[in-house]
This record gives structure tokens, C-alpha cells and sequence, in this order.
């Protein structure tokens, strides 16, 4: 059973008691949401958001809301609980098995040919994401106008995220080979987010690509994979390769390894540049 309760409902055109819209956060934090980076007790644009992200992975369609006892926070309690009876159902029998943690594959099999574009690269291919460059941890919606216009929230698979519209476009791609290779894998993929104007984890002056709409945190059964531990959930091991080629890089391989993360690699950055409106 889980540890607390919410009183109310939370999220979109919830109740939003502060207490219960407190906890929310700090079990969709402890999920390492990458909508969310601190529990203020105020139900705002990014709680909906980090909500949806979360809902994304085990509803077709999210609502953005929590009400007590109900779907989404038996999924959200069994986090914090560590309770496995309440975990989200494995989708198959091999299901199980794909959010186990397994070594990085070796350094010279993944992200072949692919470089990670950096910030001078992306500044100069997209322009700043925040016209006022006022980065901060938080998720914030961009205010470039020409990267506004080329932002679309589309269906990708079994998840929906909002990115720029190439890489979107791409991913949908990644996700119809992903599904015909492994069917198992593509139905326990959900999203952490895409869009997100911040800081890189940890930095103060390092933008996150996260920013530009061209990388995407994805989940497993619901789960993240842990960040920084060196090991990656088994099930990104068998995709990594497909996102590979379609261009796309693998946060596995950063100094501080990011599995959950995947996102276009300079020579598609390049390309989507170029096709912008
Ligand atoms: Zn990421």
C-alpha cells in the first residue's frame, strides 16, 4: 500500500491541495522527471506537464490530472514505496526483463560516425531556444520565434512529446523500426520529455539540448534508467543501435552516462536546421 495519500486531486483542473501537490512532485522528482526539478506545493505549467510525461508511458491519453486512488497514482505511489504489486504490468513475459540494468555496451559499438552537437554548434544552427538567455534548472517554453513556429506535438509510437518538427519526424521513423524489430520494447516505451528550455544537469552555464527540441529522455515500463551509474536498462541496449542509424546519439556514452537520453547528432542537426521555416 502506498505510504501517503492525496487528500484531492492534483494536476490539470485539480483540486491542488499544496500538501498533496507537494507530494506529487516529490515522487514524480524522486521518478526524475525532467519536466520538474523542484517540489514547491504549486501546481503549475511544468507539474502538468512532468504529469503527462509520467501518465504517457501506461495511458493513450494523459489528462494531466491525479486523482486519489485511481490509475495514475497507483503507478506514481508504487515508485516511492518500492510496493511491486502495484507497478505498472509488464507487457509480455520478456517484458520484465527489459528495464534490468546490464553494463554499457563498449564504447567502440555504439555511436559510431556520431558526434554529440555541442552548444557553440547548436547556438549557431538554432539560435538561443530563450531570446533573454535567462537559463536557469527549470523548464521553460521557448521564446525564439523561428524555433516556436517549428514546434509540434505529435504521436510518436506509444508516447506523445512535443520537439521540432524534423526531429519529431525522425523519431517517428526510429519508432516504426524500433517496433518492427522489437515489438515488446516498443510497447514499454513512454517519454520523460522532450521539450525543456534549461541547464544541463549540474552546469550553470551548459544548455541542455533538451532546449532545442532535439533530444528525448525515454522510459521503460515507466522506469528511468538510473543516471550516472554506468549501467543502462537491457531494453535501451537493442534500441540504442536503431537510433544510432537514423543519426541520432546515445547519452550512454557522455562522461557522466545518461541512458534514458537520445538525440540528433550534429550531422542531423545540420540537415533539420536547414529544413527549418
Ligand atoms: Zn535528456
Amino acid at each position: 500500500m502506498p505510504a501517503a495519500e492525496i487528500s484531492a486531486s492534483v494536476g490539470r483542473a485539480g483540486v491542488n491541495h499544496p500538501p498533496d501537490v507537494l507530494l506529487v512532485q516529490q515522487v514524480l522528482l524522486a521518478r526524475g522527471q525532467t519536466h520538474l526539478v523542484a517540489a514547491t506545493g504549486v501546481c503549475d505549467a511544468n507539474t502538468i506537464a512532468a504529469i503527462v510525461a509520467f501518465q504517457a508511458a501506461f495511458m493513450r491519453t494523459p489528462d494531466g490530472k491525479i486523482d486519489p486512488g485511481g490509475t495514475t497514482w497507483r503507478h506514481l505511489s508504487s515508485a516511492f514505496t518500492g510496493s511491486s504489486t502495484q507497478a505498472p504490468a509488464p507487457t509480455d513475459t520478456a517484458a520484465g526483463s527489459v528495464t534490468r540494468p546490464v553494463p554499457l555496451p563498449a564504447p567502440n559499438i555504439i555511436n559510431q560516425g556520431l558526434v554529440s552537437p555541442g552548444n557553440a554548434f547548436m547556438l549557431q544552427k538554432l539560435g538561443h531556444p530563450l531570446t533573454a538567455q535567462n537559463y536557469s534548472s527549470l523548464c521553460q517554453t521557448p521564446t525564439n520565434p523561428k524555433l516556436r513556429r517549428n514546434l509540434v506535438l505529435d504521436t510518436v509510437g506509444p508516447f506523445r512529446v512535443t520537439g521540432l518538427l524534423p526531429a519529431v519526424l525522425s523519431l517517428k521513423a526510429v519508432m516504426r523500426d524500433i517496433a518492427a524489430a522489437h515489438a515488446d520494447i516498443h510497447t514499454a516505451l513512454g517519454s520523460a520529455g522532450m521539450l525543456c528550455c534549461r541547464l544541463q544537469r549540474g552546469s550553470s552555464s551548459a544548455i541542455s539540448n533538451h532546449s532545442f527540441g532535439t533530444a528525448i529522455d525515454l522510459t521503460l515500463n515507466g522506469e528511468l534508467d538510473t543516471y550516472g551509474d554506468g549501467k543502462v536498462q537491457y531494453g535501451l541496449t537493442l534500441i540504442a543501435p536503431i537510433f544510432n542509424r537514423h543519426g541520432w546519439y546515445w547519452g550512454a556514452a557522455f562522461g557522466k552516462e545518461d541512458g534514458m537520453h537520445f538525440e540528433g547528432g550534429k550531422a542531423l542537426i545540420e540537415t533539420w536546421a536547414a529544413d527549418l521555416r
